[in-house]
């Protein structure tokens, strides 16, 4: 099937072929005729199978068709998302798609002053994609209301309920009007999501079931590289300047505290690079997802949580600096690259501690990852050696909670002052009495600073309090 096949207005047939679609894929061939019908759709599948135009086609096509028009304060179409980044990426979709049409498109998401996204919604909007939390803070400045709903989407229904935003679809729900149509899409559909489409979906919804993208697996090159953690960053450099081919490079870090510390390795290096996960901000996030999109950097650093859904185009190489632990997440993380057709290469790192992980892969995959040109390891450094703190953070990247603070405390009791002498020790220990910025038991354990030096430290502090329930660590794993 063609796109220029399905009933869709000249606008949007326009607008399809200018973003370069040839064919609908799967999802969209199998969606979009029952969604211009009016059906209500029960969508099972995954990002990168296409179904972000699977709903907003159809839906685009209904608005142009309804000859109904926005009234203020409005929106005729909601989209619901878990995560600002995936509803920007699903805003910009609907405005290429619309790019033709004056039908408009508003975006609002928290982590931000929400005064632009209140101007946007004066008029109302056509489109409105929305993450829960922001969509009822709105609502309840009465900035925007769901009265005149025409089109209800609950995307990444499984991510949403993982993220704890139940309550806020459930009210959002309750506040839409009883006619509509519904589009609920799931990459999953274990029982608490099928009671949830059951409250939302009319009954007898067209149900499509796209499966994962397993298959490219076997179009994706794979080279795998044994190499001390120690090795790794030295590794990853090496490879990323002798390799110019490798433009477009996402790096997998098993932790933050990894992926900050491989973009100093990187930028020291001279490599255009930049972090993303849960520790930066909304903004910061964004700016990176920005260049890396437009390739204003080489190489994007990201945690499996921060990389989940983010849709980048043309990713030339996925490395696995670290293995994951669960071996689906190898599947997930290396299929960024080999998208809609193109060529991928994924490279892992495999440290010794790792080899079960290697194993687990292997075993799901049904793939043996052939090992890469053991010529580089000639041109690496020999390894540094381990600080025991250096030590104790690649250690608590490996542990669960509990492990981690169970050896956090059995190596102060060992070391009171991780890594320091006791001769410094006593020194700060000194210190304390004589620095005026101190008040009595304002001393960090570890380092013999003052705790309320950060605001987050001063005593009382919820952060603070935090920090003594995890044995020292100011943010949880
Ligand atoms: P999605 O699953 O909606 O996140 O889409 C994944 C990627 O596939 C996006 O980059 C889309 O632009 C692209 N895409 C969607 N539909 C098609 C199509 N019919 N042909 C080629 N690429 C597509």
């Amino acid at each position: 099937m063609l796109f220029s096949e399905l009933p869709l207005a000249n606008p949007l047939q326009r607008a399809v072929r200018a973003v370069g679609y040839k064919k609908p894929t799967p999802i969209q061939e199998r969606s979009i005729p029952s969604l211009l019908e009016g059906r209500d759709l029960l969508g099972i599948a995954q990002t990168g199978t296409g179904k972000t135009a699977a709903f907003a086609l159809p839906i685009l096509q209904r608005l142009l068709d309804s000859g109904k028009f926005r009234a203020p304060k409005t929106c005729r179409a909601l989209v619901l998302l878990p995560t600002r980044e995936l509803a920007i990426q699903v805003e910009d979709c609907f405005k290429q798609y619309a790019q033709f049409t004056a039908i408009s498109t508003a975006c609002i998401f928290g982590g931000v002053s929400d005064a632009s996204q209140k101007r946007n919604l004066v008029r109302g909007v056509d489109v409105l994609v929305a993450t829960p939390g922001r969509l009822l803070d709105l609502i309840g400045q009465k900035a925007v209301s769901l009265k005149a709903l025409e089109f209800f989407v609950l995307d990444e229904a499984d991510r949403m309920l993982d993220m704890g935003f139940i309550h806020d679809i459930r009210k959002v729900v309750a506040l839409l009007p009883p006619v509509r149509q519904n589009l609920f899409f799931s990459a999953t559909m274990p029982d608490d999501i099928t009671k949830l489409a059951a409250t939302i979906l009319r009954p007898d919804p067209v149900r499509v079931e796209v499966a994962p993208q397993s298959t490219p697996i076997e179009r994706i090159r794979q080279e795998l590289y044994r190499i001390d953690k120690r090795r790794k960053g030295a590794l990853l450099k090496e490879l990323l300047l002798a390799h110019p081919e490798m433009t477009k490079v996402l790096v997998f870090s098993r932790t933050k505290h990894g992926a900050d510390k491989i973009t100093r390795v990187l930028e020291k290096a001279g490599v255009k690079c930049a972090a993303i996960h849960g520790n930066k901000s909304q903004n910061r996030r964004q700016e990176a997802l920005g260049n890396f999109k437009n390739e204003k950097i080489r190489v994007l650093v990201a945690t499996d949580i921060a990389a989940r859904g983010i849709d980048v185009d043309d990713v030339s190489h996925v490395f696995n600096y670290d293995l994951p632990d669960v071996p689906e997440t190898f599947v997930h993380r290396i299929g960024r690259t080999a998208r809609a057709g193109k060529d991928g290469i994924a490279i892992s790192f495999c440290a010794p501690d790792e080899e079960q992980d290697l194993r687990a892969i292997e075993k799901l995959t049904r793939i043996r990852i052939p090992e890469g040109d053991k010529a580089i390891y000639e041109k690496l450094p020999p390894p540094q050696k381990e600080t025991a703190e250096s030590e104790m953070r690649n250690a608590r990247g490996r542990m669960n909670r509990g492990e981690a603070q169970a050896r956090a405390e059995k190596s102060r009791e060992k070391k009171p002052a991780c890594g320091l002498t006791p001769k410094k020790d006593e020194r700060r220990a000194e210190q304390k009495h004589t620095d005026p910025r101190l008040r009595e038991g304002d001393v960090r354990p570890e380092n013999g600073m003052p705790r309320h030096k950060h605001r987050r430290n001063r005593p009382g502090s919820r952060a603070r309090k935090r920090m003594r329930e995890n044995g020292g660590y100011s943010t949880t794993l």
